[in-house]
């Protein structure tokens, strides 16, 4: 990609009256025009299973041209030096999972690399990352889970090193190592203690804790209905988001990152499933180029070697745009990861658990945990998939506070009786309807396509794995630290549910 744009303005005379005479000049912009819709026009007839005899044949300059990367030059109008138009590898969505992939292709290959960031609102204002409750756990049952928050909290505490930009101040994470304390019912107990065997075969440092020794350890608990609970004695607690996307960010600036604010709208170009004589045989062309939607409404093209999906709940919406998700044979089966609306409330209670107040997870799924020193505490719940509500807002429900939520935790916490909610946000879960666990890899079929979506309410804390990860696939083809094969895409195909049970 990089020679391409050296020799681009070598070639540009000689190559803008080639495509004077042969090219017809195309409008970029939202609205298609006519030649582009009939081109578009004959590949949906393709992909419909219909062979066609008389098709169009390019123009073999344009198509050298083309196939070079060399004519796209002449073909757009909107052209802003702020803007590239070539790179390496396109990352789509900026948030941490996104700001974490881009971190570690460029530490891996700080030379010689275009990394460029499509991040559609740089304030962040809906995206997950900002909205999450910052916390850390090994307490899952797959391995890979533990394995990947085991590297977060390495991480978290090696920020410093890390995601030192020379000069600047050291970034502060705000790492608070207080742990998580599951609990669970005589009907949960058998599987809590399964995956503390679990956890700690994997390296984690998880107590088991009978009612008593609870109780001892925590007074403020009443442990009514509690059988034991799984403690979390290190690398487990909470931090702040909003602090490690920033030190993400202006590490990835440093290393030579580009962040362009711009939303993907489409893809051009793209050639999928074409089924000859009733026998499936999937061909396809590979997507090569992005459009980009800028505040100013305008539409920018990105030609890219290697695409990476990371734009969280909207990660199903964007493969989409690849065609993943709405073509035929493999291509139908779309990535299946989608908004689910998340309440958090900030609880302020005069007499509620001190310093020593892990996050707490109650066998009933409320969870809680201590926010500051002054008697406030991040409150939440997921609700029954019945009650899931509606996506297209982030409107938070105060019934669902006092219905679902306070009666648990006054239950567990008796001084939580007197709490007063003191503010609340809700916030949009990158959900993985398959499965609720990260999707990672290449796509099957176009392998220049890589997910790292579909975290499911632990993708803060898989951010830093998860990305080294994706990094090693693209650079190495295959894994270098983590063996994170099973969370792959084809694993949909093969109906090979990963479930994970600890999932907040
Ligand atoms: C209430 C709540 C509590 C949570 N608590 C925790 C927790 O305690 N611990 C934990 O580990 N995780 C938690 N999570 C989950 C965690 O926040 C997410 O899994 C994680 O932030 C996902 O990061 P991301 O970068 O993939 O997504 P995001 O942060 O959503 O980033 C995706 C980005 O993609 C951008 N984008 C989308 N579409 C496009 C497009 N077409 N073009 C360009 N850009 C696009 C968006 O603007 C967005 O900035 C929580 C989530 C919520 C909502």
């Amino acid at each position: 990609m990089r020679h391409l744009r050296r020799i681009l303005p070598l070639f540009s005379n000689k190559y803008s009256i080639v495509s004077a005479r042969s090219c017809q000049v195309r409008r970029y912009c939202d609205t298609s025009d006519k030649k582009k819709g009939d081109e578009f026009s004959l590949l949906k007839s393709n992909v419909n299973n219909k062979i066609e005899p008389n098709v169009l044949v390019p123009n073999p300059v344009e198509r050298t041209l083309k196939s070079m990367g060399l004519m796209e030059k002449e073909e757009f109008d909107n052209i802003d030096p702020d803007i590239p138009r070539f790179c390496d590898v396109v990352i789509i969505g900026g948030g941490v999972v996104g700001s974490s992939v881009a971190y570690w292709l460029k530490e891996s290959v700080p030379d010689g690399l275009e990394v460029v960031v499509v991040e559609k609102d740089l304030t962040y204002s809906k995206a997950s990352t900002t909205l999450s409750v910052g916390g850390i756990r090994q307490q899952f049952s797959i391995p890979e889970n533990i394995q990947m928050s085991l590297f977060g909290a390495e991480f978290l505490r090696n920020a410093n090193r890390y995601l030192n930009c020379d000069d600047l101040l050291p970034p502060e994470i705000q790492f608070h190592p207080h742990g998580y304390l599951y609990l669970a019912s005589e009907a949960g107990a058998e599987k809590l203690m399964e995956n503390v065997t679990v956890q700690n075969d994997f390296g984690a440092k998880v107590a088991l804790l009978t009612a008593g020794q609870l109780k001892s350890k925590f007074p403020w608990i009443s442990t009514e209905g509690v059988a034991c609970g799984a403690y979390g004695l290190e690398n487990e607690g909470w931090f702040d988001p909003w602090s490690l996307l920033s030190a993400l960010r202006r590490k990835n600036h440093y290393l030579g990152t580009e962040y362009v604010e711009g939303e993907v709208v489409g893809v051009e170009d793209l050639h999928l499933g074409v089924n000859y004589s009733g026998q499936e045989i999937m061909e396809s062309r590979a997507p090569r180029d992005l459009r980009i939607r800028t505040k100013d409404g305008k539409v920018y093209p990105l030609r890219f070697a290697v695409a990476v999906i990371c734009a969280g709940h909207a990660s199903g919406e964007v493969a989409k745009m690849m065609g993943i998700g709405g073509g035929n044979g493999l291509f139908v089966v779309p990535v299946p990861v989608e908004p689910r609306k998340r309440y958090v409330y900030c609880v302020h209670s005069q007499d509620g658990p001190g310093l020593d107040c892990p996050l707490v997870v109650d066998p009933s799924g409320v969870y809680f945990r201590r926010e500051g020193m002054a008697g406030h505490y991040l409150v939440g719940s997921s609700p029954e998939e019945h009650e899931e509500p509606p996506t297209d807002n982030l409107d938070v429900d105060d019934n669902f506070f006092q219905e679902k939520i306070w009666p648990k935790l006054a239950e567990r916490v008796p001084s939580f009786n007197s709490l007063k909610v003191k503010s609340a946000w809700a916030g949009h879960y990158d959900y993985n309807t398959y499965d609720q666990n990260a999707i990672l890899g290449p796509h099957p079929i176009h392998r220049n396509v890589f997910f790292a979506t579909g975290f499911s309410g632990h993708g803060l804390q898989q951010a830093p794995a998860a990305g080294r990860a994706v990094a090693e696939l693209i650079i190495h083809s295959r894994y270098q630290t983590l063996d994170l094969t099973r969370f792959r895409f084809e694993r949909i195909l093969y109906n090979d549910r990963l479930i994970e049970t600890n999932i907040v």
